[in-house]
């Protein structure tokens, strides 16, 4: 009993029945593949925000960048090399952009951790994010502690 849930917990864990990218990774689910290799995948982003807009994608169902093992990432940043360079290469881009949502909050729409390649072009007229200011020095250095003890 108790090696029965272990399995059941580790192949939902595995394989998310309801997940789009599950499927796409499993065939079941058209995709514009570019890479699959070992335990990542990568296809071209449906509505892209350049054209050539990758996605790299864990093969097994993560939800977000918290629950990847860390033991992937090497072929992890081998993935965001390989592709991204040859986005660049494919569209003439002049610049990457790489980014990742995690939670809603952040715009994930898809719970598989996944990460955008989105080639650049000069003048392009892409802004990602507006920046703002600190109210003060002592307002930053707070912070800077509680993240530095949040890390512990
Ligand atoms: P995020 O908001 O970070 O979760 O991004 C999810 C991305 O997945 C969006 O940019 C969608 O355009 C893309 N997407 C959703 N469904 C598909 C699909 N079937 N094939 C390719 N890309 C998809
Ligand atoms: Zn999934």
């Amino acid at each position: 009993m108790i090696v029965h849930s272990w399995v059941v917990s580790n192949v939902e864990r595995a394989v998310n029945q309801d997940c789009i990218f599950c499927k796409i990774i499993a065939g079941e689910i058209p995709s514009a593949k570019i890479y699959d290799h070992g335990g990542i995948y990568a296809f071209l982003d449906i509505a892209p925000v350049n054209k050539g807009h990758a996605l790299v994608v864990p093969k097994k169902h993560y939800a977000t960048l918290f629950d990847v093992p860390p033991d992937l990432g090497r072929e992890l940043t081998t993935a965001l090399q390989v592709v991204g360079r040859a986005v660049m290469t494919a569209t003439g881009a002049a610049g990457l952009n790489v980014g990742m949502n995690n939670f809603e909050a952040a715009g994930q729409l898809v719970h598989h951790a996944h990460f955008h390649l989105i080639p650049r072009h000069a003048g392009d007229g892409l802004t990602l994010w507006t920046q703002h200011a600190y109210e003060s020095v002592e307002e930053m250095q707070k912070l800077t502690q509680a993240i530095r003890s949040a890390i512990g």
